[in-house]
């Protein structure tokens, strides 16, 4: 039913059943859609999305040259070709692609924009998720919607939209330039002559360097320390040409194939050799850079390749723009801001029109959904992964959190298949759901994400942990996925339920109030 309200009124509707709900139309979550609709095409399924247009990550971030930085063969879906020549591509065409893809799979009329599920509640008793989304849109009207599912797809990503991460930056207030974080791109922000400073040196700051510095007066890049950065070619030429010969699908698959050994074996080597991978990325930099460039100061960190996540500099372009002097590298700490600019702990000043916080992401598990099972607040950080797609105690529940150091689809597509067989393993057993168990007592826990970087080390805290052994642990290594999520046993670990179970006594109400 359709509620009319006025501006500013809240409202309360029918609720709408779906077999899955999806929650996000991202990557992950158009994956989910596609995958339902070819495996599992009897099961009703609707997208919630909080915002209102589709493509998650790559339809929020709108700052200049914004790009993937893993290739489109491994970040495009398993069942879709990628058919641009770009590899390393533009963030327009990758949303471009993941529209297409939705059209294609007819599963845009299936996507609900402007709901953003605050709650969901299990309730055994009726073997159902009771999910409620909030609406506010443009012109002030509120609303509250209900959904109820057999099961529950978090297809959330893996950050918080409404804000990006920035540190404290100690007299920002007296700068009388402007300060902008990547996350909220002005579109009319004109850096047209101007002097730019970006505080960072992770993947963001890469990409924005040298698009920035094609018009800027000048760019800097301040980072308190170092990245490992490696630069490739933009384009695969083994990938053209295989396109040139072979069938478009044929071509997309054995050019997949390539890249995912590819990362894995270099990914294997830096993790088995890491002063030999240090030195090697070492000298790709100073190759790429003058000579007596201070590439230790600048580009050798401290850590081991792969404790943080590489950066890729597709062709070179981050290098070519410091080599021509329209970009520069200062690493040093933050003093203050000035009235001009940042005074710098070392005594130097960058003067600075404008001053770009390139500075992180705050990781948010499960889109910050409050998770309720027959009555039980879930807590993220005291739960356990299974198989790194579900939890621990929460029944007919998966969630979609690809890898650190692959490609992010090459998980969600797993993931996205692994609902559907276990979806149809319980259709053909007759079971209502599915909840796996805790790996039991004094089995070591540690956390789900083993990345050194800052933004992972700010929400440890917050995020689920793994066991020590399979199925618990989680294995950034995609043979090992595949082995076991499409083709492994699909009831290890977990415990099947036939029939609804009658709620205990006293056990609260499945469905939470409407907030006011
Ligand atoms: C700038 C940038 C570049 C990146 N480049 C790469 C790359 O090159 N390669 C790679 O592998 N990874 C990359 N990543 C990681 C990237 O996020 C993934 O590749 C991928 O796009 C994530 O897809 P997703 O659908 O899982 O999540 P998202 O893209 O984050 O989409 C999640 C969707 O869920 C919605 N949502 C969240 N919470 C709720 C809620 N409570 N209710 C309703 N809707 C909700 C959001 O609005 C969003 O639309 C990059 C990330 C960033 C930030």
């Amino acid at each position: 039913m359709e509620a009319t309200v006025a501006a500013g009124e809240t409202t309360e509707e029918l609720v709408e059943h779906v077999d899955v709900l999806i929650v996000g139309a991202g990557i992950s979550g158009i994956s989910a859609a596609c995958h339902l609709r070819e495996l599992c095409p009897s099961k009703s399924f609707a997208i919630l999305e909080a915002r209102d247009a589709i493509g998650g990550t790559w339809d929020l971030f709108r700052y200049p040259g914004i790009r993937s930085d893993s290739d489109m063969f491994t970040l495009g879906f398993s069942f879709r070709p990628w058919e641009e020549q770009e590899a390393i591509a533009p963030g327009p065409k990758i949303l471009d692609y993941l529209e297409a893809t939705a059209a294609e799979h007819d599963i845009r009329d299936e996507i609900r924009f402007d709901h953003r599920v605050v709650r969901a509640a299990w309730a055994s008793e009726d073997a159902l998720w009771h999910v409620e989304a909030v609406r506010g849109g443009p012109d002030g009207v509120a609303g509250a919607r209900r959904f109820t599912c057999r099961w529950l797809s978090g297809c959330t990503g893996y950050f918080r939209y409404d804000e990006g991460y920035t540190p404290e930056l100690p007299g920002v207030d007296r700068f009388g330039g402007e300060v902008v974080h990547p996350q909220h791109w002005p579109g009319d922000l004109d850096h047209e002559g101007k002097r730019v400073v970006v505080i960072g040196s992770g993947a963001t700051a890469v990409t924005l360097i040298p698009a920035l510095s094609e018009r800027a007066a000048k760019v800097t890049m301040l980072q308190r320390s170092p990245t490992y950065l490696i630069a490739l070619p933009g384009e695969d030429r083994i990938a053209v040409a295989l396109r040139r010969r072979l069938p478009a699908r044929l071509a997309y698959a054995l050019t997949r194939a390539k890249n995912i050994a590819l990362q894995m074996l270099s990914y294997r080597f830096s993790r088995r050799f890491p002063k030999l991978t240090r030195r090697l990325l070492r000298r790709g930099v100073s190759d790429n850079l003058p000579p007596g460039y201070d590439v230790d100061t600048h580009f050798n960190p401290s850590y081991d390749p792969w404790d943080q996540r590489l950066c890729l500099d597709p062709d070179g372009d981050l290098f070519r723009a410091i080599s021509s002097g329209r970009a520069e590298v200062v690493t040093d700490r933050i003093e203050s801001f000035t009235e001009a600019g940042i005074r710098l702990e070392s005594g130097a000043e960058l003067e600075a029109d404008i001053v770009v916080t390139a500075t992180g992401l705050q990781l948010l598990f499960l889109g910050g959904i409050e998770l309720e099972v027959d009555g039980r607040p879930i807590d993220p950080a005291a739960a356990v992964t299974y198989k790194a797609m579900m939890l621990c105690g929460v029944p007919n529940l998966s969630f979609s959190v690809g890898y650190t150091n692959a490609s992010w689809t090459l998980k969600c597509d797993l993931v996205a298949r692994y609902v559907c067989r276990l979806l149809n393993h319980m259709d053909a057993g007759g079971y209502a759901y599915c909840t796996p168990r805790p790996p039991g007592p004094g089995v070591e826990l540690s956390p789900v994400i083993d990345l050194d970087a800052g933004y992972v080390r700010r929400a440890v805290d917050r995020l689920p942990r793994q066991g020590a052994r399979a199925p618990w642990r989680l294995r950034q290594n995609y043979p090992y996925d595949v082995a076991m999520l499409r083709w492994g046993s699909i009831d290890d670990g977990v415990d099947f339920a036939v029939a609804p179970r009658p709620a205990p006594p006293g056990a609260a109400r499945p469905t939470p109030p409407l907030p006011a």
